[in-house]
């Protein structure tokens, strides 16, 4: 059987059941080859309040039923996305030009959001309060209610799941706003997952769309949660609405993450960590590593190897050929990346290698001597780019290390007490002692400070309850008491 039959999506969207969509249809197309996949619907602003209505009547039936129930859902949804696994990965490779690798680990770790997820209805959800009051005192976990879900393009599947699979277990319905150029992959999958799965209808929306139906997706009165990951900017505005409104975000935004390799580092396996944390899904994740901090000890072999290896990666159209990197998402994107290189270039930054493309399909690339005040240090490229940066002391990568708005993931390669005592002057939401920036699993607490992100974490029973339910404080009288008035 066919999870995803492209003609039951022609230009829909799912509701609980496939209705027309009253957007713009969006051709969905393989950056590869520009091939189309599917024309799938978009969500007017009209069906995303129609949507939000839904969803609450939809969450008060979810939430009547049995923890055990709701258990088991999620339980079924983690086999589903098994059982079909094949099938996933052959949209993800063709929808986001990703290479079997990322696509083994993304499919693989859906699943896994899924089977953590299905743990947390039964997982305690309270505390018992001592109280000098003749009454028991306790405080209980409830749903938020409806909580809308954004999404990117990168890893489509696996982000919009690490908050739908955690929203749906602690009992709320979602409204799940895919990336226009994903939408399959990283919308419609999760709604043929979930009716496979026997979720009731309603409590899982998919609304395909621009930013314009993310913002009608925030901004639904209905709506108490909004869990968005994405770029920094769009994060900054629906942040701005959330506040407005009072509603609970959480963004998880972008990173310019650091390598810092330390003198004493094995530099062969510092240079592939690096290499895969720059070049790995062709540098468009947010954990990319997005400077190389290299004591001067261990600089001159480090950037040697790091170009021997990025000459060595094959780049093509992962869909026909065995290839390390795949093509960039679109011609924005890839106009993005390369001007930040050319100006970087310009500024004096030397390109051991790469700093060229052909098509969508762009070279791995070094550069060195760069500096801190190059765009190639100073902004999130989102492309296969590895900037380095010498350093005389360990205090001085520090400080540079530090030295960004962003505060995502940070490696560390080398000796480990000195990696430790580093790890415990850095600011950020990850640290990876020897091994590479890239790095999630599903029940480890994933996220950003400063401008990487704010609110919870993604990920763990304690992460996830904190994100998608609210404190409810209860106390139980034995009998009914006399109040002063
Ligand atoms: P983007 O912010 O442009 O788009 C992300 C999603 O937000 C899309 O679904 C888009 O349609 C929607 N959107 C855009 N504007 C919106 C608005 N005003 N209101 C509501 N929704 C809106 O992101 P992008 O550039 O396509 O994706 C790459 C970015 O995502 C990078 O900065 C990357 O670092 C970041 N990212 C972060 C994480 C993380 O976990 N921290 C993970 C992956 C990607």
């Amino acid at each position: 059987m066919t999870l995803l039959d492209t003609s039951a999506f022609d230009g829909r969207i799912f509701t609980g059941t496939w209705e027309q969509g009253e957007g713009e249809p969006i051709v969905v197309r393989n950056p590869a080859d520009n091939a189309e996949l599917a024309t799938i619907g978009s969500a007017s602003a009209e069906q995303v309040h129609q949507a939000a209505a839904r969803a609450v009547s939809a969450q008060e039936k979810w939430i009547a039923l049995k923890p055990s129930e709701r258990a088991a859902v999620l339980r079924r949804a983690g086999q589903v996305i098994q059982e079909n696994h094949d099938e996933l990965a052959g949209w993800v490779i063709r929808e986001t030009g990703g290479i079997p690798a990322k696509t083994g680990l993304e499919v693989g770790n859906t699943a896994a959001e899924c089977f953590e997820a299905a743990a947390l209805p039964s997982h305690p959800h309270g505390q018992w309060l001592p109280s000098d009051g003749a009454h028991w005192s306790f405080s209980r976990r409830r749903p938020c209610g409806v909580v809308t879900v954004i999404a990117p393009f990168n890893f489509p599947l696996l982000l919009a799941m690490r908050s739908v699979a955690p929203a749906l277990a602690t009992g709320n319905s979602v409204l799940l706003k895919p990336d226009p150029r994903t939408s399959v992959i990283g919308g419609f999958a999760l709604a043929r997952i979930f009716e496979e799965a026997g979720l009731p209808e309603g409590v899982l929306q998919v609304l395909p769309g621009g930013g314009d139906i993310g913002a009608a997706c925030v901004e639904a009165e209905e709506v108490r949660v909004i869990s968005f990951t994405g770029s920094t900017a769009a994060g900054r505005k629906i942040g701005a609405v959330a506040s407005e409104k009072l509603k609970r975000v959480h963004l998880e935004l972008g990173g310019n993450n650091v390598a810092i390799v330390l003198p004493g580092a094995d530099v062969d396996l510092a240079a592939s960590a690096g290499a895969t944390g720059s070049f790995f899904h062709q540098g468009q994740i947010c954990m990319s590593t997005g400077r190389h901090i290299v004591h001067q000890d261990v600089h001159d072999e480090y950037v040697d190897r790091l170009v021997a290896r990025a000459e060595a990666l094959a780049v093509g159209d992962p869909s026909t050929e065995q290839v390390h990197l795949g093509p960039i998402i679109d011609e924005k994107q890839l106009k993005n990346i390369d001007s930040v290189v050319q100006d970087s270039l310009t500024a004096g930054a030397v390109a051991r290698t790469g700093a060229d493309h052909d098509g969508l399909f762009y070279r791995p690339t070094v550069l060195t001597d760069v500096t801190p005040d190059m765009p190639a240090w100073s902004q999130e490229i989102f492309g296969p780019v590895a900037p380095v940066h010498r350093v005389a002391s360990v205090d001085e990568a520090v400080e540079l290390a530090n030295a960004s708005e962003y505060g995502l993931s940070v490696s560390i390669m080398g000796p480990v007490g000195e990696a430790m005592k580093v790890a415990d002057r850095i600011r950020s939401g990850k640290v990876h002692i020897n091994e590479m920036t890239v790095a999630d699993e599903a029940n480890a607490p994933f996220g950003g400070v400063g401008d990487s992100g704010n609110g919870s974490r993604f990920g763990g029973a304690e992460a996830n309850l904190e994100a998608f339910t609210e404190i409810q404080w209860v106390t139980v009288s034995p009998d009914e008491i006399q109040h002063p008035f």
